[in-house]
Order: structure tokens, then C-alpha cells, then sequence
């Protein structure tokens, strides 16, 4: 009997991860390098942008002002640098603000607390991410990669394969956008700060290690190296890429993890998450425990409901078995169907007695709001669809998204 559906796209080689030790990049990052964009401050650390300011003939201490703009008011207009003599000021910005990120759509939600904006870069490539306000926090939701090499096949993004790494800058920029548009107040009028950041937007975080590394640094270093974030409110997603996960536990960070495991037996995970088959769940669930010893934080492990597919109750209660006592929690995630796929939601009874059957097991439990569903809030799907620049203005979507968690 097939594990997955009948219309089930035809299973996918296991994706081409080359890491050998010491390096998670992957072996496409060489290849795609000299598509990387013109470099950004936010590519440098303090350090570095002193020195790229010497080479340019300022003084060094207009790294700090430079930054301060950027990271601390969350502006790149030079005209608005007054510190800075203005014939310095538009060569230091050509210099080390060049525009990485070109708006190309921009939808909003929720009464404009969900906005998801696609960008083109500097060389075509389309990356998505959101904002979401929320009564107790702003959470921005980026993009690591143009595409994604993982090829899971219920997820937009991974239908189209892997265009290129992100520069840290591009990572970023991509924060400092929303920040800076929360900080102005245009979410719902009034000025909100921006508190998390998770990588759940497109790509697999862990396959551009270094510069996804960089731009935790950039985003929780104090200004004006940085943006000031705490690290616990970034949450790096990834699809258990074991030996970057080990590699994440050295680093002296301790950021959440989150875990795509969305199976807990390997029969189903080698196809929903093909990846799979180079680490197996026991394994990618050690490198979790492992994680969470190291770092003192709770792993959190997401979990599509796909009907008739993961969405049965044994696999909640092994699922449960293998989580009960360890310190993670469940996100359920109801599949935001991508097109072309007749894969569903799984009904809400199904989805409640999964909750039901996990928390008995001693395992928190939430269901994930499914903000921006009505502005194809699914990884990769507003790049997935054809995509008309526009001419004036935002588009808005006007609909109703509801947060709501399992059993409210
Ligand atoms: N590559 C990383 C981060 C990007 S996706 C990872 O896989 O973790 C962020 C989360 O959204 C992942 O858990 C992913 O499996 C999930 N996701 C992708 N497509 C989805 C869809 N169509 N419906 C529901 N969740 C989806």
C-alpha cells in the first residue's frame, strides 16, 4: 500500500547536501557565488565596517553613525544622516547600504497586522517574507535561500529547487524592512517594535549555515553592531540537517530550534521530508535532545496535518512516546495546501484527537494560527505564482485570519 496519496507527486532523489566536516554549506553555494549581491554593512561586523569606511577614505567612527541609521533608526536614506557631511554621506550609503531587496508585491491581511511582501534581488531571484503583529510581540518571518534544495514534497518552496544562497545582508535587510515599517506604525496605525524573527520563510537555514549564523549575530548584537534582538525570540527552522545542528549547539547562541519533523516513523518521513534518508529520525531526535541540553531551550517540533496521511492516531502516539519528558514542544501546523497538490488539511476532529492523544502523553501541544492563508502565507507559495510587478501602490487583500490554538 502506498504510504502517501495516489496524486502524490513521484518520489524525489535525496536532496544533494554536500557537508563535509567543519562545513555545512552546501556544494551548490560555490556554483551560484558570483550571484551574490554587492556587499551591505550588514554583511560586516563593526570591525569590518570601520574598515571598509577607511577604504574609503572617512573616518572610521562613521561605521558607528552609518549603523546607528541603519540599525537603530531602521533607515537608509542618506538624506536623512544628518551627522554625516553630506558629500560623505551618499558614498558611504552607495558604498555600504546598496538596495538589496526591490518590493515587487506586497499584501496585507488580518486588518494589516499579517503583510507579506516578495522581493526581487539583484540578480531576478524572488524571496518571500511576513510580518505578523500580534497582541504581545511583532514577529518577522524570513527567507534564508531563493528556493530550497530540501524538495519535501508538500511545500511550495521545495517544488522548485534551490536558486541560491542569501547573502547576510539579504537576510537582514529583510528585518530591518519590516522593522522599520512596524516601527512607523504602518501594521495598524500605531508604532510597534519588532520582537521576533523566525526562519521559516523560504529555504533551509541550516544548508547556508555561515551567513544565516551572521545574521543571528547581526540581528542580536546591541546597536549599533546590531539590531538588539533577544536570542530566545529567533527561532532557526530546519528540516534536521544533523551535523549543522550539532554545529548550531557549539556556537554561543541559544536561539529556539525548531524541528520539521512532520513524521515520526522513517517509512513516511523519508517521503514527506526526503532528507529522511540521510538522517533518521532517531538520530535527528538526539541532535534535538542534544541541542536543548546545550542551549537550555526548548525545542520546538513542527508537525503538518496532512489528511490521511501523518494524521493518524498511532503516529500521535508514537510521536508521543518519543517525546514524552524531553524538553519540546508540538506546533501542529493544518497544511496550507499548495497548488497543483490535492493534499488537504486534516479535518479539525482528526487534528483535535492527535492534540488530545499528545498531551496525554504529557507533550504540549499547539495548533499554529494560520495567519496569511488567505495571502498565500505557505512557504514559497506567492514566488510559486505568476507574478505581475506592480504599477501603483500595495495590493491589499482584505479577509478575516483568526489565531486560535488547539482546545480554545
Ligand atoms: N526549511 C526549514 C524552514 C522553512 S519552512 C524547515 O523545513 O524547517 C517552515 C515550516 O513550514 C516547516 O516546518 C515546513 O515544513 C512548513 N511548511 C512548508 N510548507 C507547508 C505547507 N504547505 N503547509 C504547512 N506547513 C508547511
Amino acid at each position: 500500500m502506498p504510504l502517501l496519496h495516489p496524486d502524490a507527486p513521484p518520489r524525489r532523489p535525496v536532496p544533494a547536501v554536500t557537508l563535509p566536516r567543519g562545513s555545512t554549506e552546501p556544494a551548490a553555494h560555490s556554483r551560484h557565488r558570483a550571484a551574490l549581491p554587492p556587499r551591505h554593512l550588514a554583511d560586516l561586523d563593526l570591525a569590518g565596517r570601520r574598515a571598509a569606511v577607511a577604504e574609503l577614505g572617512e573616518r572610521e567612527y562613521r561605521a558607528a553613525q552609518l549603523s546607528q541609521h541603519y540599525f537603530g533608526r531602521l533607515t537608509r536614506n542618506p538624506e536623512l544622516m544628518t551627522d554625516i557631511p553630506a558629500a560623505a554621506r551618499a558614498r558611504l550609503a552607495a558604498h555600504l547600504l546598496p538596495g538589496l531587496l526591490d518590493p515587487v508585491r506586497e499584501l496585507a491581511c488580518d486588518g494589516g497586522k499579517t503583510r507579506k511582501t516578495l522581493w526581487r534581488l539583484h540578480d531576478g531571484s524572488l524571496v518571500e517574507s511576513v510580518l505578523m503583529g500580534y497582541p504581545d510581540r511583532v514577529t518577522v518571518c524570513v527567507s534564508s535561500q531563493a528556493g530550497c534544495g530540501m524538495a519535501c514534497p508538500f511545500c511550495a518552496t521545495g517544488q522548485a529547487g534551490l536558486s541560491r544562497n542569501l547573502s547576510t545582508g539579504e537576510i537582514v535587510d529583510q528585518v530591518v524592512s519590516f522593522a522599520g515599517l512596524a516601527a512607523r506604525g504602518a501594521m495598524t496605525g500605531a508604532r510597534a517594535r519588532l520582537s521576533h524573527v523566525v526562519f521559516m520563510g523560504m529555504g533551509e537555514p541550516l544548508a547556508n549555515y555561515s551567513r544565516v549564523i551572521d545574521a543571528v549575530r547581526r540581528l542580536t548584537a546591541a546597536a549599533p553592531d546590531g539590531l538588539g534582538l533577544s536570542q530566545r525570540r529567533i527561532t532557526v527552522s530546519t528540516v534536521g540537517l544533523v551535523p549543522a545542528m550539532k554545529r548550531l549547539a557549539d556556537e554561543d547562541l541559544a536561539v529556539t530550534l525548531a524541528l520539521s519533523l512532520h513524521a515520526p516513523d522513517d517509512d513516511l518521513r523519508d517521503e514527506l521530508v526526503p532528507v529522511n534518508r540521510r538522517w533518521k529520525v532517531a538520530e535527528v531526535l538526539q541532535a534535538a535532545w542534544d541541542y536543548a541540553g546545550r542551549t537550555g531551550r526548548r525545542v520546538s517540533i513542527e508537525y503538518a496535518m496532512i489528511k490521511d496521511v501523518n494524521d493518524h492516531p498511532w503516529r500521535a502516539d508514537l510521536l508521543g512516546r518519543q517525546l514524552a519528558g524531553r524538553s519540546a514542544h508540538v506546533n501542529l501546523i493544518p497544511l496550507n495546501p499548495t497548488p497543483g497538490s490535492r493534499w488537504e488539511a486534516s479535518a479539525r476532529p482528526v487534528e483535535r484527537e492527535f492534540v488530545r492523544r499528545l498531551r496525554a502523553a504529557g507533550v504540549p501541544t499547539t495548533v499554529r494560527d494560520t495567519r496569511g492563508r488567505e495571502i498565500a502565507g505557505a512557504c514559497g507559495q506567492l514566488a510559486a505564482a505568476e507574478v505581475e510587478p506592480m504599477s501603483a501602490g500595495t495590493e491589499r487583500v482584505r479577509s478575516r485570519g483568526r489565531e486560535r490554538k488547539a482546545e480554545q
